[in-house]
């Protein structure tokens, strides 16, 4: 069976009806039901954050009544719960040193990021080799870590893509984790700050484009 397409009004590219967020309308005849966005979950987002982006101000006091609600609060303690269990994890993990090796070996050859050096290294440049949510730089990062940034998704199941990524310090993106950006992004990150955040939203959404490569050859470096 085929399954069902739908063109999104913004990015123009087909896609299958998964990739839409529903919309939940009601009318006197039908009663309540839900209708597939115009726009695509990807660009749904994006236009979300391009809102935070223009209405700065508005949006904090949104999220700082949002937070005081026991919703959120419930849902705070479930990310600490989870972070707990990651705690755990590390244990397990310097504990197990070979098997650890063995998966990150793995998760590297199965690509989590479709990304040359080449763009990684331009990438890194536009965020000035620092660490696009507080700012450390690299050369802070390795003598902290003794690793390099991190590659960052944004949004966590956002695209693979250039578009998606920003470098990360170990600890912003340890504790950013799952979470999206603006749900993320509150008063406890203090190093986060709104010319970071619009810099981010500058790069997912146009200035990545100035990096691209698409020659074959410089995806396999
Ligand atoms: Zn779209
Ligand atoms: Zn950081």
């Amino acid at each position: 069976m085929e399954k069902e397409m739908k063109k999104c009004t913004v990015c123009g590219e087909n896609k299958p009806l998964d990739d839409y967020y529903m919309q939940k309308k009601t009318s006197k005849k039908k009663g309540t039901f839900y209708v597939p966005k115009a726009e695509c979950k990807e660009c749904s987002k994006k236009q979300t954050l391009k809102w935070q982006y223009d209405n700065y101000d508005y949006w904090k006091t949104i999220v700082a009544k949002r937070d005081a609600t026991p919703e959120k609060k419930m849902k705070t303690r479930e990310a600490a719960r989870l972070q707990r269990e990651r705690g755990d994890q590390k244990k397990w993990r310097k504990n197990n040193p070979d098997k650890t090796r063995e998966y990150s070996f793995y998760k590297q050859m199965n690509g989590t990021h479709n990304i040359s050096n080449e763009e990684w290294v331009a990438c890194k440049e536009y965020f000035n080799n620092s660490c696009a949510y507080c700012g450390l730089s690299e050369e802070k990062h390795k003598n902290k870590f003794n690793q390099r940034l991190h590659k960052e998704h944004v949004d966590h199941e956002g695209s693979n893509d250039l578009n998606n990524c920003v470098p990360a310090c170990r600890s912003c993106n340890g504790s950013k984790w799952i979470f999206d950006l603006e749900e993320w992004y509150n008063e406890e990150n203090k190093n986060f700050t709104k010319e970071r955040l619009i810099k981010i939203y500058k790069w997912i959404n146009e200035d990545y484009k100035k990096y691209i490569k698409v020659e074959e050859n410089s995806l396999h470096k």
